[in-house]
Protein backbone atom coordinates (compact mmCIF):
# COMPACT_ATOMS: atom_id res chain seq x y z
CA UNK A 1 0.00 0.00 0.00
CA UNK A 2 1.50 3.46 -0.99
CA UNK A 3 2.36 5.95 1.26
CA UNK A 4 -0.25 8.66 0.73
CA UNK A 5 -2.89 5.71 0.32
CA UNK A 6 -1.98 5.06 4.38
CA UNK A 7 -1.97 8.66 5.18
CA UNK A 8 -5.86 9.08 3.31
CA UNK A 9 -6.71 6.02 4.98
CA UNK A 10 -5.18 7.46 8.89
CA UNK A 11 -7.52 10.79 8.12
CA UNK A 12 -10.47 9.10 7.73
CA UNK A 13 -10.23 7.52 10.81
CA UNK A 14 -9.57 10.41 12.64
CA UNK A 15 -12.47 11.49 10.74
CA UNK A 16 -14.42 9.03 11.98
CA UNK A 17 -13.28 9.51 15.59
CA UNK A 18 -14.27 13.11 15.74
CA UNK A 19 -17.43 12.12 13.90
CA UNK A 20 -17.98 9.44 16.69
CA UNK A 21 -17.37 12.59 19.25
CA UNK A 22 -19.90 14.79 17.85
CA UNK A 23 -22.67 11.95 17.44
CA UNK A 24 -22.15 10.91 20.91
CA UNK A 25 -22.70 15.10 21.95
CA UNK A 26 -25.79 14.67 20.51
CA UNK A 27 -25.94 15.15 16.59
CA UNK A 28 -26.58 12.66 13.90
CA UNK A 29 -23.63 9.65 13.24
CA UNK A 30 -22.05 11.13 10.52
CA UNK A 31 -19.59 8.91 9.66
CA UNK A 32 -18.84 6.79 6.50
CA UNK A 33 -17.82 2.79 7.30
CA UNK A 34 -14.17 2.61 7.97
CA UNK A 35 -14.05 -1.21 7.74
CA UNK A 36 -16.25 -3.92 4.73
CA UNK A 37 -16.56 -6.77 5.51
CA UNK A 38 -16.93 -9.36 2.28
CA UNK A 39 -18.09 -12.91 3.07
CA UNK A 40 -17.12 -14.27 -0.41
CA UNK A 41 -17.26 -18.05 0.22
CA UNK A 42 -18.93 -20.17 2.70
CA UNK A 43 -17.07 -23.22 1.18
CA UNK A 44 -14.55 -24.98 3.79
CA UNK A 45 -12.32 -27.72 4.10
CA UNK A 46 -12.41 -28.05 7.75
CA UNK A 47 -15.21 -29.07 10.04
CA UNK A 48 -14.31 -26.73 13.33
CA UNK A 49 -16.58 -27.43 16.45
CA UNK A 50 -17.19 -24.08 16.83
CA UNK A 51 -18.05 -23.16 13.53
CA UNK A 52 -21.90 -23.73 12.06
CA UNK A 53 -21.12 -23.24 8.12
CA UNK A 54 -20.45 -26.65 6.69
CA UNK A 55 -23.31 -27.56 8.32
CA UNK A 56 -26.04 -25.73 6.87
CA UNK A 57 -28.22 -26.78 4.48
CA UNK A 58 -28.67 -25.38 1.95
CA UNK A 59 -26.04 -23.18 -0.40
CA UNK A 60 -26.95 -19.73 -1.21
CA UNK A 61 -26.70 -17.76 -4.35
CA UNK A 62 -23.56 -16.63 -4.46
CA UNK A 63 -22.80 -13.44 -5.91
CA UNK A 64 -19.86 -13.93 -8.97
CA UNK A 65 -16.36 -12.86 -9.01
CA UNK A 66 -18.01 -9.53 -11.42
CA UNK A 67 -20.38 -8.48 -8.66
CA UNK A 68 -17.63 -8.39 -5.87
CA UNK A 69 -15.58 -6.29 -8.03
CA UNK A 70 -18.26 -4.40 -8.49
CA UNK A 71 -18.71 -4.41 -4.66
CA UNK A 72 -14.88 -3.64 -4.16
CA UNK A 73 -14.50 -0.56 -6.84
CA UNK A 74 -17.78 0.78 -6.36
CA UNK A 75 -16.73 1.46 -2.38
CA UNK A 76 -13.46 2.48 -3.47
CA UNK A 77 -15.01 5.58 -5.51
CA UNK A 78 -17.06 6.53 -2.45
CA UNK A 79 -14.53 6.23 0.23
CA UNK A 80 -11.14 6.69 -1.39
CA UNK A 81 -8.67 3.93 0.37
CA UNK A 82 -10.58 1.70 2.66
CA UNK A 83 -10.09 -1.50 4.87
CA UNK A 84 -11.85 -4.66 3.33
CA UNK A 85 -11.63 -7.97 5.30
CA UNK A 86 -12.36 -11.28 3.48
CA UNK A 87 -14.54 -12.88 5.98
CA UNK A 88 -14.67 -16.15 3.57
CA UNK A 89 -14.97 -19.36 5.04
CA UNK A 90 -12.00 -20.42 3.67
CA UNK A 91 -11.08 -18.03 1.58
CA UNK A 92 -8.38 -20.03 -0.76
CA UNK A 93 -10.59 -22.52 -1.70
CA UNK A 94 -12.00 -20.56 -4.30
CA UNK A 95 -9.60 -19.01 -7.18
CA UNK A 96 -11.39 -16.31 -7.71
CA UNK A 97 -10.24 -15.09 -4.68
CA UNK A 98 -6.66 -13.77 -6.07
CA UNK A 99 -8.55 -11.32 -8.64
CA UNK A 100 -10.39 -9.82 -5.98
CA UNK A 101 -7.27 -9.38 -3.87
CA UNK A 102 -5.40 -8.23 -6.67
CA UNK A 103 -8.50 -5.87 -7.66
CA UNK A 104 -8.25 -4.14 -4.37
CA UNK A 105 -4.46 -3.51 -3.80
CA UNK A 106 -4.25 -2.23 -6.99
CA UNK A 107 -6.80 0.65 -5.74
CA UNK A 108 -4.90 1.29 -2.52
CA UNK A 109 -6.93 -0.62 -0.39
CA UNK A 110 -5.80 -2.26 2.76
CA UNK A 111 -7.29 -5.85 2.46
CA UNK A 112 -7.21 -8.64 5.00
CA UNK A 113 -8.35 -12.34 4.92
CA UNK A 114 -8.79 -15.15 7.81
CA UNK A 115 -7.72 -18.71 7.01
CA UNK A 116 -7.14 -21.65 8.49
CA UNK A 117 -3.68 -21.56 6.89
CA UNK A 118 -4.09 -25.59 5.85
CA UNK A 119 -4.39 -25.02 2.23
CA UNK A 120 -1.23 -22.95 1.92
CA UNK A 121 1.61 -25.09 0.65
CA UNK A 122 4.52 -22.98 -1.38
CA UNK A 123 2.69 -22.61 -4.90
CA UNK A 124 -0.53 -20.88 -2.70
CA UNK A 125 2.15 -19.19 -0.29
CA UNK A 126 3.47 -16.92 -3.80
CA UNK A 127 -0.19 -16.93 -5.37
CA UNK A 128 -1.06 -15.00 -2.19
CA UNK A 129 2.26 -12.90 -2.06
CA UNK A 130 1.67 -11.80 -5.68
CA UNK A 131 -2.09 -10.82 -4.64
CA UNK A 132 -1.10 -7.79 -3.18
CA UNK A 133 -3.17 -8.95 0.12
CA UNK A 134 -1.64 -6.79 3.60
CA UNK A 135 -2.42 -9.42 5.77
CA UNK A 136 -3.47 -12.49 6.43
CA UNK A 137 -4.80 -13.72 10.16
CA UNK A 138 -3.96 -17.95 10.72
CA UNK A 139 -6.07 -19.66 12.95
CA UNK A 140 -4.28 -21.40 16.01
CA UNK A 141 -6.04 -22.38 18.83
CA UNK A 142 -3.23 -24.36 20.23
CA UNK A 143 0.12 -25.54 19.54
CA UNK A 144 -0.52 -28.88 20.60
CA UNK A 145 -2.25 -31.18 17.43
CA UNK A 146 -4.49 -32.91 20.04
CA UNK A 147 -6.11 -29.78 20.78
CA UNK A 148 -5.82 -27.74 17.87
CA UNK A 149 -7.04 -30.85 15.55
CA UNK A 150 -9.81 -31.70 18.13
CA UNK A 151 -11.12 -28.25 17.90
CA UNK A 152 -11.26 -27.80 13.82
CA UNK A 153 -12.36 -31.22 13.44
CA UNK A 154 -9.48 -32.73 11.61
CA UNK A 155 -6.39 -34.87 12.48
CA UNK A 156 -3.15 -33.30 10.71
CA UNK A 157 -4.51 -29.36 10.48
CA UNK A 158 -2.30 -27.89 13.31
CA UNK A 159 0.73 -29.46 11.72
CA UNK A 160 -0.28 -27.91 7.64
CA UNK A 161 -1.22 -24.44 9.25
CA UNK A 162 2.34 -24.25 10.49
CA UNK A 163 3.31 -25.51 7.04
CA UNK A 164 1.47 -22.50 5.27
CA UNK A 165 3.01 -20.40 7.67
CA UNK A 166 6.23 -20.92 7.49
CA UNK A 167 6.24 -21.13 3.20
CA UNK A 168 5.09 -17.75 3.58
CA UNK A 169 7.59 -16.61 6.09
CA UNK A 170 9.88 -18.22 3.42
CA UNK A 171 9.17 -16.02 0.73
CA UNK A 172 9.96 -12.42 2.38
CA UNK A 173 7.23 -11.18 0.74
CA UNK A 174 3.62 -10.98 1.13
CA UNK A 175 1.16 -10.03 3.79
CA UNK A 176 1.52 -9.73 7.42
CA UNK A 177 0.65 -12.58 9.11
CA UNK A 178 -1.13 -12.87 12.82
CA UNK A 179 -2.17 -15.74 14.41
CA UNK A 180 -5.84 -15.61 15.46
CA UNK A 181 -6.69 -17.57 18.68
CA UNK A 182 -10.34 -18.66 19.72
CA UNK A 183 -10.27 -18.66 23.41
CA UNK A 184 -11.50 -21.75 24.80
CA UNK A 185 -11.79 -23.94 27.41
CA UNK A 186 -8.99 -26.23 25.99
CA UNK A 187 -6.56 -23.45 25.65
CA UNK A 188 -6.31 -21.67 28.61
CA UNK A 189 -3.18 -22.37 29.93
CA UNK A 190 -1.29 -21.71 26.79
CA UNK A 191 -2.81 -18.54 25.51
CA UNK A 192 0.74 -16.58 26.70
CA UNK A 193 2.85 -19.26 24.95
CA UNK A 194 1.14 -18.65 21.23
CA UNK A 195 2.51 -15.04 21.73
CA UNK A 196 5.61 -16.25 22.51
CA UNK A 197 5.92 -18.34 19.33
CA UNK A 198 4.18 -16.45 17.02
CA UNK A 199 7.03 -13.55 18.04
CA UNK A 200 9.81 -16.19 18.00
CA UNK A 201 8.54 -16.60 14.01
CA UNK A 202 8.68 -12.72 13.87
CA UNK A 203 5.30 -12.44 13.01
CA UNK A 204 3.30 -9.58 12.95
CA UNK A 205 0.90 -9.98 16.20
CA UNK A 206 -1.79 -11.65 17.46
CA UNK A 207 -5.87 -11.65 17.97
CA UNK A 208 -7.99 -13.16 20.37
CA UNK A 209 -11.20 -13.94 19.60
CA UNK A 210 -14.25 -15.13 21.88
CA UNK A 211 -16.13 -18.17 20.87
CA UNK A 212 -19.21 -17.77 19.39
CA UNK A 213 -22.12 -19.80 20.12
CA UNK A 214 -22.39 -20.77 16.50
CA UNK A 215 -22.90 -24.94 15.36
CA UNK A 216 -24.12 -27.38 17.11
CA UNK A 217 -20.87 -28.40 19.48
CA UNK A 218 -19.37 -24.96 20.54
CA UNK A 219 -20.45 -25.95 24.32
CA UNK A 220 -17.93 -28.54 24.36
CA UNK A 221 -15.63 -25.37 24.31
CA UNK A 222 -17.48 -23.18 26.32
CA UNK A 223 -14.74 -23.04 29.37
CA UNK A 224 -16.83 -23.07 32.77
CA UNK A 225 -14.29 -21.74 34.66
CA UNK A 226 -14.23 -18.09 34.54
CA UNK A 227 -11.90 -17.47 36.98
CA UNK A 228 -9.03 -19.88 34.43
CA UNK A 229 -10.59 -17.02 32.25
CA UNK A 230 -9.32 -14.42 33.98
CA UNK A 231 -6.17 -15.42 34.76
CA UNK A 232 -5.41 -16.33 31.28
CA UNK A 233 -6.50 -12.90 29.71
CA UNK A 234 -4.44 -11.43 32.98
CA UNK A 235 -1.07 -12.97 31.57
CA UNK A 236 -2.38 -11.52 27.65
CA UNK A 237 -2.80 -7.85 29.29
CA UNK A 238 0.19 -8.33 31.07
CA UNK A 239 2.11 -9.45 28.03
CA UNK A 240 1.00 -6.52 26.18
CA UNK A 241 1.92 -4.46 28.83
CA UNK A 242 5.34 -5.73 28.36
CA UNK A 243 5.69 -5.48 24.25
CA UNK A 244 3.70 -8.16 22.42
CA UNK A 245 2.21 -7.03 19.69
CA UNK A 246 -1.51 -8.07 20.66
CA UNK A 247 -3.91 -6.31 18.87
CA UNK A 248 -6.55 -6.58 21.17
CA UNK A 249 -6.85 -3.72 23.90
CA UNK A 250 -7.28 -3.62 27.20
CA UNK A 251 -11.32 -2.78 26.87
CA UNK A 252 -11.69 -5.70 24.58
CA UNK A 253 -10.03 -8.10 26.87
CA UNK A 254 -12.40 -6.38 29.68
CA UNK A 255 -15.48 -7.19 27.70
CA UNK A 256 -14.15 -10.76 26.91
CA UNK A 257 -14.11 -11.79 30.70
CA UNK A 258 -17.65 -10.45 31.13
CA UNK A 259 -18.53 -12.47 28.07
CA UNK A 260 -17.52 -15.75 29.31
CA UNK A 261 -19.13 -14.84 32.66
CA UNK A 262 -22.04 -13.99 31.40
CA UNK A 263 -22.39 -10.97 32.99
CA UNK A 264 -22.64 -7.12 31.37
CA UNK A 265 -19.62 -5.76 30.75
CA UNK A 266 -17.66 -2.82 32.70
CA UNK A 267 -17.93 0.77 31.70
CA UNK A 268 -20.68 0.33 28.47
CA UNK A 269 -20.47 3.27 26.54
CA UNK A 270 -21.84 2.14 23.24
CA UNK A 271 -19.60 1.89 20.62
CA UNK A 272 -19.72 -1.11 18.85
CA UNK A 273 -17.51 -1.01 15.76
CA UNK A 274 -20.19 -2.10 13.80
CA UNK A 275 -21.39 1.25 13.72
CA UNK A 276 -18.44 2.02 11.38
CA UNK A 277 -18.83 -1.05 9.28
CA UNK A 278 -20.77 -2.61 6.86
CA UNK A 279 -20.77 -6.95 6.13
CA UNK A 280 -21.97 -8.33 2.79
CA UNK A 281 -22.80 -11.62 3.32
CA UNK A 282 -22.16 -14.15 0.29
CA UNK A 283 -25.66 -13.52 -1.05
CA UNK A 284 -24.96 -9.67 -0.91
CA UNK A 285 -27.17 -9.32 2.28
CA UNK A 286 -25.56 -5.97 3.82
CA UNK A 287 -25.53 -5.58 7.52
CA UNK A 288 -24.15 -3.50 10.21
CA UNK A 289 -24.57 -6.02 13.15
CA UNK A 290 -24.73 -9.40 12.39
CA UNK A 291 -27.55 -9.64 15.27
CA UNK A 292 -30.07 -6.82 13.15
CA UNK A 293 -31.96 -6.72 10.54
CA UNK A 294 -30.70 -6.65 6.62
CA UNK A 295 -30.42 -3.31 4.90
CA UNK A 296 -30.63 -4.40 1.55
CA UNK A 297 -29.04 -6.42 -1.09
CA UNK A 298 -26.14 -5.50 -3.31
CA UNK A 299 -27.57 -7.02 -6.21
CA UNK A 300 -30.20 -4.02 -6.63
CA UNK A 301 -28.15 -1.05 -4.84
CA UNK A 302 -24.99 0.55 -4.02
CA UNK A 303 -23.28 -0.15 -0.88
CA UNK A 304 -23.51 3.67 -0.42
CA UNK A 305 -27.68 3.51 -1.44
CA UNK A 306 -28.10 0.97 1.30
CA UNK A 307 -25.59 2.92 3.68
CA UNK A 308 -27.15 5.91 3.24
CA UNK A 309 -30.79 4.43 3.71
CA UNK A 310 -33.63 4.58 6.06
CA UNK A 311 -33.05 0.95 6.94
CA UNK A 312 -29.46 1.30 8.14
CA UNK A 313 -30.28 4.71 10.13
CA UNK A 314 -32.98 2.64 11.84
CA UNK A 315 -29.98 -0.24 12.75
CA UNK A 316 -27.51 2.80 13.34
CA UNK A 317 -30.17 4.57 15.91
CA UNK A 318 -30.05 0.83 17.46
CA UNK A 319 -26.56 -0.10 17.79
CA UNK A 320 -25.27 2.87 20.21
CA UNK A 321 -27.94 1.48 22.38
CA UNK A 322 -26.93 -2.01 22.43
CA UNK A 323 -26.64 -3.48 25.64
CA UNK A 324 -25.54 -6.67 24.28
CA UNK A 325 -22.47 -8.01 25.25
CA UNK A 326 -21.97 -10.38 22.24
CA UNK A 327 -19.09 -12.39 20.54
CA UNK A 328 -18.11 -9.12 18.64
CA UNK A 329 -16.49 -7.87 22.28
CA UNK A 330 -16.61 -3.85 21.65
CA UNK A 331 -20.28 -2.46 22.15
CA UNK A 332 -19.49 -2.62 25.49
CA UNK A 333 -15.62 -1.23 25.07
CA UNK A 334 -14.16 2.10 25.38
CA UNK A 335 -10.48 2.18 24.44
CA UNK A 336 -8.37 5.47 25.56
CA UNK A 337 -7.17 7.10 22.12
CA UNK A 338 -3.57 5.55 22.64
CA UNK A 339 -4.84 2.36 23.19
CA UNK A 340 -6.66 2.53 20.04
CA UNK A 341 -4.13 3.80 18.38
CA UNK A 342 -1.43 1.30 19.48
CA UNK A 343 -4.00 -1.69 17.84
CA UNK A 344 -4.06 0.56 14.91
CA UNK A 345 -0.65 0.53 14.57
CA UNK A 346 0.12 -2.87 15.10
CA UNK A 347 -2.40 -3.95 12.46
CA UNK A 348 -1.25 -1.42 9.70
CA UNK A 349 2.79 -1.08 10.80
CA UNK A 350 2.62 -4.85 11.74
CA UNK A 351 4.81 -4.18 14.88
CA UNK A 352 5.22 -2.15 17.96
S1 LIG B 1 -14.28 -21.87 11.50
FE1 LIG B 1 -13.35 -21.37 9.55
S2 LIG B 1 -11.99 -23.10 9.16
FE2 LIG B 1 -13.45 -23.79 10.68
S3 LIG B 1 -15.12 -24.78 9.53
FE3 LIG B 1 -15.69 -22.65 9.90
S4 LIG B 1 -15.04 -21.58 8.08
FE4 LIG B 1 -13.94 -23.52 8.12
S1 LIG C 1 -22.59 -5.68 20.60
FE1 LIG C 1 -24.68 -5.22 19.96
S2 LIG C 1 -24.49 -3.84 18.20
FE2 LIG C 1 -22.50 -4.79 18.55
S3 LIG C 1 -22.46 -6.57 17.21
FE3 LIG C 1 -23.16 -7.29 19.22
S4 LIG C 1 -25.40 -7.18 19.14
FE4 LIG C 1 -24.57 -5.94 17.44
Amino acid sequence: MKKRHLIKLGARLAGNTLAEVLRKAGGPPLHRPKRIYLETSVRCNLKCLHCGKWQAKTAPRQLSVEEWSRVITGAREWLGPYYLSFRSAEPFMDAGIFRLIKTAADLGVVTRCTSNGTLINEEMARKIADSGLSSLSISIDSLRPEIHDAGRGSPGTLKRAVRGILALRRLKTGPKIYINTIVTSENLAELGEIVSWARELGLAGNLFQALQPLGSSWRRLWPEDAGAVDRALAELREAKKNGAAIVNHRAHFDAMAAYYRGTAAPGFRGTCSRLFSVSVDVAGEVTLCPEMPSIGNVRGSGLRELWESAAAAAVKRRIPGCRANCFVNTCNTEPSMGERLGSYFILFAGKL
